[in-house]
């Protein structure tokens, strides 16, 4: 596949007020994935995406077109969009269109986030953090080894970057302790004052919870998600040691 070439969108959802916060954003699906987290609730992207129908971009625009008023931009997600070496090609389109970009990433492809920023081509930027910065945690929750100096390296990208962006990680019991998320908020703060970003306003850490309903590993249907109560408690803990 050359650059040129966009990546096939399986998946589109035309209005969404929780996909980038403060912005009404359309999203589209991106397949495969270089992760294989257990909670994963998109695996079908990640794993079969053939058996997902093909939406060309321009019945996606045409679609939109009519709601360029009230429609900020578009939310790219997966899967993995940074996979596609024709990312970029989509991104420009979308911006030629008149909507504005975002892309929901793993961190794993520190360069091409680099590039994406530095090309303007991305207004909005939200990064998983699977876990706590440590290689073995971290490929217990991404499901496949990761070295987390490449998750660190896309952190500070973003943490120097200019461009709006949250780092979110998903609360599975089991897999992630209160512990774990309060030694990931340290060293999240560690890197934003290595970065010297720390009077940022963003929210820097947004906890997500675990959804049983179809996970990709499927003895997590049996784990009870955390009840409001004790996210919104973590959430708090988080936002002490970053705020
Ligand atoms: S949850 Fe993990 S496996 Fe699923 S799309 Fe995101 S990074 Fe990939």
């Amino acid at each position: 596949m050359t650059g040129d070439q966009l990546p096939p969108i399986k998946g589109f959802i035309e209005t969404s007020l929780l996909d980038w916060p403060g912005q009404v954003c359309a999203v589209i699906f991106l397949p495969y994935c270089n992760l294989r987290c257990p909670y994963c609730h998109n695996h079908r992207l990640v794993l079969e995406p053939d058996t997902l129908e093909t939406i060309p971009l321009e019945s996606i625009l045409d679609r939109l077109s009519p709601f360029k008023d009230w429609v900020d931009g578009l939310c790219i997600t997966g899967g993995e969009p940074t996979m596609h070496r024709g990312l970029p090609a989509l991104l420009g389109k979308i911006h030629e269109a008149g909507f504005k970009t975002k892309i929901d990433t793993n961190g794993t492809q520190p360069d091409i986030l680099r590039h994406l920023i530095s090309e303007q081509l991305v207004d909005c930027v939200a990064m998983d953090v699977k876990g706590p910065l440590d290689d073995a945690m971290y490929a217990r929750c991404a499901g496949v080894y990761v070295p987390v100096s490449i998750i660190k390296e896309s952190i500070q990208v973003l943490m120097s970057a200019e461009v709006p962006h949250v780092f979110r990680c998903t609360v599975t019991p089991g897999l992630l302790s209160e512990e774990d998320i309060r030694l990931l908020a340290e060293q999240l703060k560690a890197l934003r004052t290595e970065a010297g970003s720390a009077d940022r306003a963003a929210p820097p850490l947004t906890l997500q919870n675990f959804n049983p309903a179809d996970p990709m590993e499927s003895d997590l249907k049996k784990v009870k998600p955390l009840t409001n109560e004790a996210l919104l408690s973590m959430q708090q803990g988080v936002n002490r040691i970053l705020d």
